[in-house]
């Protein structure tokens, strides 16, 4: 039998860099990436169905309806949902799957799905993390702001997530993260089944 494939979050405080390092994931390791869909507008340059499924407070009401996705939040006034038939597929097909979201959807992915593994990326501190928001230039100041008081919000939740990660170097950064998912593969738990085969296999010789 194949075995499923895991379900990793990745969150992390805006400005942290979790896009990049999302793509490299996917780039350099071959991870599968579910893409989001959301109500906030596109930013310049985003493609819809690459970056985000843009859609109308009305159409993502639809979704939700129709228990299209395995998890949505409200983040800075907009919605945000992982779309459930994409997710499922590439599960039971046994490929990895990445889920870059805010915290609350972390949480509810966890009750779902116990065995996910849950990895929160941070900057080295605060004014690092300001910094990066500011640099990004594509967000005003109240926009700034405003995420900067989510972050406070969202430090509360860090010790929820089974692996803190600087993202200080960003290669360092990635090979950590794969280092964790790789780790999982190899807990024991993950490999009973190894085990016995290996075993009979042993004892048939
Ligand atoms: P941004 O607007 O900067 O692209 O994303 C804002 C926040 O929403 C980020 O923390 C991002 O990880 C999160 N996010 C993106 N997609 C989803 C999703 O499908 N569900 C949830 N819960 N959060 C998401």
């Amino acid at each position: 039998m194949q075995n499923k494939g895991n379900l990793i979050v990745i969150s992390g405080f805006s400005g942290v860099g979790k896009g990049t390092v999302v793509k490299r994931l996917v780039s350099d390791y071959g991870y599968s990436l579910s893409v989001s869909a959301t109500t906030r507008q596109p930013r310049e340059g985003e493609v819809d169905g690459r970056d985000y499924y843009f859609k109308s407070v009305a159409e993502f009401q639809n979704l939700i309806d129709y228990n299209g996705f395995i998890e949505w939040a409200q983040y800075v006034e907009n919605y945000y949902g992982t779309p459930r038939a994409y997710v499922e597929a590439e599960l039971s097909e046994g490929r990895d799957v990445i889920l870059e979201i805010e915290v609350q959807g972390a949480m509810n992915i966890k009750r779902q799905y116990p065995d996910a593994i849950l990895i929160f990326l941070t900057a080295p501190d605060a004014d690092c993390l300001k910094n990066r928001l500011a640099g990004r230039g594509t967000e005003d100041d109240e926009v700034i702001n405003k995420r900067m008081k989510r972050a406070l919000e969202e430090s509360e939740n860090m010790s929820e997530y089974e692996y803190i990660v600087i993202n200080d170097d960003l290669d360092t950064c990635i090979r950590t993260v794969h280092g964790i998912i790789e780790a999982k593969r190899c807990e024991r738990e993950n490999n009973m089944e190894f085990i016995s085969q290996i075993k009979s296999e042993l004892r048939q010789l």
